[in-house]
């Protein structure tokens, strides 16, 4: 090859020439995991506080995760999705029965479960409700990357992207309930909610709203899509975030932690919406024995093992120290539930923040300029999180002292 790819620079020379560009990296390149540490190709350590975008919710490399990859690989990976298998039946059961949903559809990524809820919500429409196909969505939302998704979801600054949008999305503030039930029409199938929008800054929606805008949907006869990708699974004190809100939806998503890492999504539903007919829905990877395993694994550990509990108290904890720094930096909106916390810079050095603390060796989210997101794997202890904070003061201190 001409090079050697065990030297760091060279490795890095190697990825600005063949991997096609899409995000800003830092020089470094990833190689092991273990528990809350990532380790790069110089032996340098990280302790995550952003946990893969709210992925690993077991930490890096657990145990059962690569128990279930070793163990399936085993077995069978994939023997069609035209076919039952042993893991997709246990783990849709272990969903079914730990959720209020009784249907479960395996995909890929949260935007491919997302496809499925908005397809899912048309058909309703077009069965039911005359071709009705508009869904209600929030402004500053994420709902993914993937053409649709990306209609949905509310971010003004892709606004002029990839025109034209697929139509019929309508966006409108979040906790505002007269936006949502002025934007009804009979063209309406569906409202869709991220219950605290966690790639727009960490905020969340009021129990007040939620409740209100599910009594809405019923009045109406229209779903309510609840977009737990990023707050499913333990992530914010229970183990699903519809269980604070006291409410059902009609269809939900789940993605991110549901594989620990491994790329796994599912859209859930009561029985009354089991409406896809053959052909209408599918796919290559669907339900393929080896996600299953994994999944499966990892959301017996999460439940087994009390982690949501654990982001709850921990959670309560990081919040407790950083209102104690709070005044020295002069930090202000300490907000979000269980392990997905954020809170406000007084100046926009969100960027700065975070590439200081990278060089530190901690791994923290800024979402917006002035904004820092914490989002730790939910096995986080109360020694990592004073470890965390340590770091935190001494970067803060640099940057905004
Ligand atoms: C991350 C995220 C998505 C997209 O999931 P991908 O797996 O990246 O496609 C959708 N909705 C929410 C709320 C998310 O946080």
């Amino acid at each position: 090859m001409g090079y050697d790819l065990n030297d760091t620079n060279e490795l890095i020379k190697e990825a600005n020439k063949s991997i096609l560009f899409t995000t800003v990296r830092p020089n470094i390149v990833m190689e092991r995991g273990e528990g809350m540490y990532l380790r790069d190709t110089e032996g340098k350590s990280y302790i995550d506080f952003i946990g893969g975008w709210a992925v690993t919710a077991l930490g890096h490399c657990p145990r059962v995760l690569k128990e279930a990859l070793i163990n399936q690989g085993n077995t069978l990976i994939n023997a069609s999705p035209s076919f039952y298998n042993r893991p997709m039946i246990e783990f849709a059961k272990l969903l079914t029965d730990k959720s209020c949903f009784d249907r479960v559809f395996f995909a890929n990524s949260g935007s491919e479960a997302n496809e499925g809820a908005i397809k899912l919500a048309r058909k309703y429409g077009a069965k039911f409700f005359n071709g009705a196909y508009e869904i209600i969505t929030n402004i500053n939302s994420f709902h993914g990357r993937t053409l649709a998704a990306m209609s949905a979801t509310g971010k003004a600054a892709w606004d002029k992207l990839y025109e034209p949008k697929v139509p019929g999305f309508k966006h409108v503030p979040i906790n505002d309930l007269e936006a949502i039930k002025t934007s009804i029409t009979s063209n309406t199938c569906a409202v869709m909610l991220e219950p605290i929008q966690g790639e727009g800054g960490v905020y969340e929606l009021s129990k007040d709203y939620v409740k209100a805008v599910s009594e809405i949907c019923k009045k109406h006869g229209i779903l309510l899509i609840f977009d737990e990708v990023q707050t499913g699974l333990g992530r914010t004190g229970s183990l699903f975030a519809y269980e604070y809100y006291e409410i059902e939806p009609d269809i939900m998503t789940l993605a991110k932690g549901i594989g620990g890492g491994y790329p796994l999504s599912a859209l859930l539903v009561k029985e009354e919406f089991n409406i896809f007919e053959p052909g209408d829905q599918g796919g290559s990877y669907s339900a393929q024995p080896l996600g299953m395993a994994v999944g499966k694994a990892v959301v017996s550990e999460i439940i087994n093992q009390n982690l949501s509990y654990n982001a709850k108290v921990q959670g309560e904890y990081i919040v407790e120290k950083l209102n104690e720094i709070k005044d020295k930096y002069e930090l202000t909106n300490i907000r979000g539930r269980g392990l997905l916390i954020a809170f406000d810079l007084p100046e926009d050095k969100g960027s700065e923040v975070a590439a200081g603390c990278l060089s530190e060796g901690l791994l923290l989210n800024s979402p917006r300029p002035n904004i820092i997101r914490i989002m730790p794997p939910l096995i986080v202890t109360q020694k990592d999180t004073d470890d965390m904070i340590s770091i935190l003061c001494k970067v803060l201190d640099r940057v905004l002292l």
